[in-house]
């Protein structure tokens, strides 16, 4: 029977842990495992990584019964959304950072930090091989293998350099705190050099124009705070070098900002065009030598050339060697992020979770079990569901797309799906659905792709983080009474509802304390008021007191003194 049109026919119808480094090693690497003093041996749990999702789930992780065991090359959390403002000073970098052992200090459940970094994932053995930092120690790097129960995986994305010529050796990155540290470094550094007395106008020209490349958010915000830093303080102490200054954001796309609303890109474009900053759009960089900077325009291919003084580089990011490592282990390999599902589950891996900017959520398979369904019930029933069949398959549907509870709301189908939620059949019973199968599965396909792209923020790692803790800790609650809906494969109900994002809105500083921010609900606001919005959000949002007095101590001394330039 066709599955053009599918008319829906309503009819009634323990103990504590010691980690311990094992006495046999494991390919000649010695062995950290869990071992238990009383009767129960406690789950063990390793988390990879200590940056936003990694954080949030150890911020939120309560069930004592766990044993969570953290490496990451960081025994810190970073404020990344504050990376620019410690490029200029704006704010210093060990205020916008939190050390992992205070922020878990308190808890109940026995958490273990290593500063170490992962380099393989053996899922089929539950190893992590590990080694020490290299600053760590002076004998080299130590190698240990770590063995799980659980594993969360977030270990976030590295820069992507498109594998552009020249881009590692000579740009600079914004990702890590030395990143911003080391830009802030070479700024002062631009300036000092320029004012040498053995220098020619062109020479001053040269060092004082500073690149950035990539027009997304980071590399916005850096523009607009390094226009300040200079109009704002560098004039005063280095006089008569200001014209020699020359910002350029380069963007390959037509314009900067494409992710935010049309208003906001277009106020962006003009207050930088107003402020001096060169936007140069539709111009892809194609090569960087240690003097200059090779561009090619999108609409005619004409390439040029520029020299510079310093380069940022801020055009994405890329997936970690141990991520394309393990993904070609498990039949992932061409992707950019592993693949999860919406538990955030890592497919094809028994108890390995993978949460934010390492991992995306696989929607192809739910859209594959949504289109089974609707297959089958036309099979089963010559295109009927019954009331219990329809409500189950909306109820599951909804659950995971808030957006198509929005589409049936909107083809007015709201009140029987409203009446089936509340389960009076009677008032149903004379009713009947006609539901344009194509339609829905069109409206279905918009929906996956929106959530294909959930974007590479801290809110969707953050989120996501504190998510998998809340099930971490109702693992067994759960287990006896699963509140997740029914399963497409196999039968009876999923443990916990799957992950839901909520988006909160986002914002990007301009400069000149005017900051443009788009809300949910498409509500945008751009100017001075957004701006205090940005210094509340940002203040509250802070890992920690300390970090939140710190963060805004440095904003008042910026008002008062203005920003500090020496070259430490
Ligand atoms: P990360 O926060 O990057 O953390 C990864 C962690 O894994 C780190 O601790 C790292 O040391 C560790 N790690 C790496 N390799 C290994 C390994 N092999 N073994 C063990 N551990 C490892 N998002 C927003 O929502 N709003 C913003 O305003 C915003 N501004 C940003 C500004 C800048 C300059 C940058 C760089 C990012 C910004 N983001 C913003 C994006 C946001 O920072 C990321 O989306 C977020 O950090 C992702 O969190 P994560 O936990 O997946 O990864």
């Amino acid at each position: 029977p066709s599955l053009s049109r599918l008319l829906v026919l309503v009819t009634v119808s323990g103990g504590s842990l010691v980690a311990y480094a094992d006495a046999s090693p494991t390919n000649g690497v010695p062995s950290i495992a869990s071992k238990a003093n009383g009767d129960e041996k406690k789950k063990k749990v390793v988390v990879l990584g200590t940056g936003w999702a990694g954080t949030s789930f150890l911020k939120n992780i309560k069930d004592p019964s766990y044993e969570v065991q953290v490496i990451s090359p960081r025994n810190y959390f970073a404020f990344t959304p504050l990376l620019p403002s410690v490029t200029c000073g704006t704010v210093e970098a060990r205020s916008i950072v939190e050390p992992i052992r205070n922020i878990v200090r308190k808890k109940r459940v026995d958490i273990r930090f290593n500063e170490a970094e992962c380099y393989k994932i053996d899922a089929e053995n539950r190893k992590l091989y590990c080694r020490s930092n290299e600053n760590n120690n002076l004998n080299g790097k130590k190698e240990f293998v770590v063995d799980y129960d659980y594993l969360v995986i977030a270990v976030g994305a590295q820069v992507n350099t498109f594998n552009t010529p020249g881009v590692v050796e000579n740009c600079h990155f914004l990702k890590e705190v030395e990143d911003a540290q080391r830009i802030r470094r070479t700024v002062i550094d631009c300036f000092e050099r320029a004012s040498l007395p053995t220098l020619d106008e062109e020479d001053r020209k040269k060092i004082l124009h500073f690149a950035v490349v990539g027009g997304g958010p980071t590399g916005v915000e850096f523009a607009a705070e390094l226009h300040d830093f200079v109009n704002e303080d560098l004039v005063k102490l280095y006089p008569g070098l200001q014209d020699f200054v020359k910002i350029t954001l380069l963007e390959a796309g037509d314009h900067i900002l494409n992710m935010f609303d049309k208003r906001i890109t277009t106020f962006a474009e003009e207050k930088f065009r107003r402020d001096g900053i060169d936007v140069k759009t539709g111009s892809m960089v194609i090569k960087v030598t240690d003097k200059e900077i090779s561009t090619k325009e999108m609409k005619n291919g004409e390439i040029s050339s520029m020299p510079y003084g310093m380069t940022v580089w801020s055009t994405g990011i890329g997936t970690r060697p141990i991520i394309k490592d393990f993904m070609t282990q498990i039949g992932q390999a061409n992707r950019r992020a592993l693949a999860t599902d919406e538990w955030l589950r890592v497919e094809g891996c028994d108890n390995v979770y993978a949460l934010g900017d390492c991992a995306t959520i696989n929607q192809r398979r739910v859209m594959e079990d949504i289109s089974a369904i609707f297959s089958k019930a036309d099979q089963d029933n010559s295109g009927t569901l019954t009331v219990k069949e329809f409500q189950e398959v909306i109820d599951d549907i909804c659950e995971r797309y808030p957006q198509v509870e929005l589409y049936l709301k909107n083809k007015q189908m709201h009140n029987i799906v409203d009446l089936l939620k509340k389960g009076s059949k009677e008032d149903v019973a004379k009713e009947s659905i006609e539901l344009d199968i194509e339609e829905f599965k069109s409206a279905l396909s918009q929906v996956d792709s929106q959530m294909k792209n959930l974007p590479a923020t801290a809110q969707v790692a953050a989120q996501q983080g504190a998510y998998l803790a809340h099930c971490f800790n109702r693992m067994d609650e759960c287990e006896k009474d699963p509140e997740g809906p029914l399963r497409f494969r196999g039968s009876g109900r999923h443990r916990f509802r799957p992950f839901r994002y909520k988006h909160l809105g986002q914002f990007a500083p301009l400069g000149g304390e005017q900051t443009a921010a788009q809300l949910p609900g498409d509500w945008v606001s751009i100017g001075h008021s957004s701006q205090w919005l940005w210094y509340s959000v940002y203040a509250s949002k802070q890992v920690s007191w300390r970090t939140r007095a710190l963060v805004i101590t440095d904003w008042t001394r910026r008002f008062v003194f203005g920003r500090d330039s020496s070259r430490i």
